[in-house]
């Protein structure tokens, strides 16, 4: 099965690196509480962003980050505003926090009004904004969102969860925004889904307010061991990227020449992809089916007609470009 469906790298971590991990781990103590390594990976992870130790916060996971979120300024009765639809965890928190969830619709073209937004703006306790987007994979310009951290009374969390794999970054904002809050992840870039690991960056007493409600010791020393051997290599993580964008250029050139498929020229590392009419999306489907390439398939609302795919290593994006192929043959 070639999964183009959960926006992972295809790269596993190195496994010389694994190998240094494991033995660092052989050698540290598992009987005590992780506080020196969080520390260290701290400082590391410090290193890395260019950003101070009190302007960072580790979690498990940017999930978690996302949960510390809601915990510290999204609770019952708060009025978080998102664009709808967008990254699932979010649509959980709203509905476990009880918050009062405003919603600006993405149209069909996954735009979505930011007239209407930046309004809204005005009465919020917290804004959701995911740069490059989940599911459009479009980023939006910094200045606009600099606008959003000037005219919100509350929080700005900004999910970065794709941003090395796009241009540019909201993390200089922090310096001139105490409101916002970025989250980015090793789940993606980093190849390292699996460990759990995701940071948040902010003025210090933004980080503060997110210290205080997460729970002790996350994450667990494993993790931590492996936050600083990736950001330590951070360049293996760069040359990844290139290649993986590299690929998703290559894709998209490809599928905008095909008559029966529109693509989002997006900055993550998926793309997405519409039918140009019902018989091209069944007929995408079954070829998909036999090259084993799990896409991701949205149910229902403005994305129903839309087919996600993560971009993979070259070999698995030929066969993709092999099931669209068959499927021009098909129809033609
Ligand atoms: N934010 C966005 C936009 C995502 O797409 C994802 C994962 N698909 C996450 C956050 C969560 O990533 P993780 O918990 O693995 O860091």
């Amino acid at each position: 099965m070639i999964r183009m469906h959960m926006n992972e790298s295809p790269y596993d971590f190195p496994l010389r690196a694994k190998l240094k991990v494991t033995l660092k781990a052989l050698f540290t103590s598992w009987n005590r509480y992780p506080e020196e390594l969080n520390h260290e990976a701290l400082n590391e992870l410090s290193l890395y962003t260019g950003k101070n130790a009190e302007n960072l916060w580790l979690g498990n996971g940017s999930n978690e980050l996302i949960r510390l979120a809601f915990l510290a300024w999204g609770d019952k009765g708060k009025r978080v505003l998102m664009i709808s639809p967008g990254f699932i965890t979010y649509e959980k928190e709203a509905a476990r926090s009880g918050c009062e969830a405003i919603r600006v619709p993405l149209k069909n073209d996954l735009s979505f009004d930011r007239t209407v937004f930046l309004d809204e703006v005005k009465r919020a306790d917290l804004v959701i904004l995911i740069s490059p987007g989940n599911p459009s994979g479009e980023s939006l310009p910094v200045n606009f969102i600099e606008k959003v951290a000037g005219k919100c009374p509350g929080r700005v969390l900004i999910d970065e969860a794709y941003g090395e794999f796009a241009g540019e970054s909201c993390i200089p904002l922090i310096e001139r925004h105490e409101n916002v809050v970025i989250l980015r992840t090793l789940s993606k870039a980093f190849g390292l889904a699996g460990a759990r690991i995701g940071y948040a960056i902010g003025a210090k007493r933004t980080i503060e307010e997110l210290r205080k409600v997460s729970l002790p010791y996350n994450p667990g020393f494993f993790s931590l061991l492996l936050l600083k051997e990736a950001v330590g290599r951070k360049r293996v993580m760069e040359k990844r990227v290139a290649k993986l964008r590299s690929e998703r250029a290559r894709l998209i050139v490809r599928l905008k020449k095909s008559p029966f498929f529109t693509v989002v020229p997006g900055e993550a590392n998926f793309i997405l992809v519409r039918e140009k009419t019902p018989e091209s999306r069944q007929a995408l489907l079954d070829s998909l089916d036999h090259e084993r390439i799990v896409p991701r398939v949205y149910e229902n609302g403005p994305l129903a007609t839309w087919l996600r795919f993560t971009v993979g290593r070259p070999r698995e994006n030929n066969r993709l470009l092999k099931a669209v192929d068959s499927v021009q043959r098909r129809l033609s």
